[in-house]
């Protein structure tokens, strides 16, 4: 017997759904789970931003996840509410299609010799504190790169990058390719300060490496997939990707483009 676990937000129209979508796994003989642990599936219902909360509270399951949107733009939520049936067949069937992820990871360590470390679908944000800019040592592996100077730095996912990063001018990636994108956030370049303007590309096995060039700039918030912290007393922060990777499942035919062309265009 098949079983999935089903995660869900707790907006009205996404309630309904959940509902409906329980009476139909029954009547399919497909048993619901309390934990996603030891499940063939993880149903998700709602937007992207449900996606995401999903993979933050149980740890970047590595276990399928087939999203039904109900949210806004639905990037990651291919699944149309009126499709559940046709699914539900397909995933009887094993006719499922699974696309990895990369995920990121960033590990902070303090001048007080603490660390913690933190997981992201979508992206990391490093920022300064209201409208003060950051100034910030910038490495690629053991290579100094740049001083920056500006409201922050963006490191997304390939998934992410039609996310945040887009809205500030980063590229779209397609998910296949395992890469990071660190793009910068109102970098200053004048004569005083000179930032790099573009995003860059990092390949799969390069750590990016931020240290606070000055007292101010270690306190720094840290923004991942829409959540968010401050810090103070950073010594460094080191960005990857992580080497485990999450499986979306993909529904509907559609490629990463033809997605962009619906979505954005
Ligand atoms: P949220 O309301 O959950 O998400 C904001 C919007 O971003 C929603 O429309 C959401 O789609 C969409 N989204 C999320 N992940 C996406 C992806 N990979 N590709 C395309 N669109 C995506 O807000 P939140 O909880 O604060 O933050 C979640 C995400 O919002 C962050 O990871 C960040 O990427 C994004 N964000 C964007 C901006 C910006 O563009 N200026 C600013 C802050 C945060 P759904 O409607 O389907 O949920």
């Amino acid at each position: 017997m098949k079983r999935v676990f089903i995660y869900k937000n707790d907006v009205p129209r996404t309630l309904e759904i959940a509902e409906a979508l329980e009476k139909k796994l029954e009547v399919a003989g497909i048993r619901i789970e309390d934990s996603p642990s030891e499940v063939d599936l993880i149903l998700c219902v709602g937007g992207d931003g449900t996606l995401l909360n999903l993979m933050q509270k149980h740890e970047f399951p590595t276990v399928p996840v087939a999203g039904i949107n109900t949210g806004h733009l639905g990037f990651f939520q291919e699944i149309a509410p009126e499709k559940i049936d046709e699914f539900i067949v397909r995933f009887l069937e094993g006719d499922l299609v699974i696309q990895p992820y990369n995920i990121a990871k960033a590990d902070i360590i303090f001048e007080d010799g603490g660390e913690i470390a933190y997981r992201a679908l979508n992206e990391f944000v490093i920022k300064g504190q209201g409208t003060h800019p950051v100034h910030l040592n910038i490495s690629i592996n053991e290579s100094f790169i740049e001083r920056f100077s500006g409201d922050g730095i963006i490191v997304s996912t390939p998934a992410g990058s039609t996310a945040y990063n887009y809205s500030l001018g980063g590229a779209l990636v397609d998910p296949r390719l395992n890469l990071l994108q660190v793009a910068p956030m109102a970098p200053m370049n004048n004569t005083a300060y000179r930032s790099l303007t573009s995003s860059i590309l990092l390949p799969a096995n390069d750590s990016l490496i931020i240290k606070p060039c000055d007292e101010q700039s270690s306190t720094l918030g840290i923004l991942f997939d829409g959540q968010d912290q401050v810090y103070s007393g950073i010594k460094s922060i080191e960005l990857c990707l992580s080497r485990r990777k999450i499986n979306l499942v993909r529904f509907g035919g559609t490629t990463f483009w033809d997605k962009v062309k619906t979505k954005f265009l």
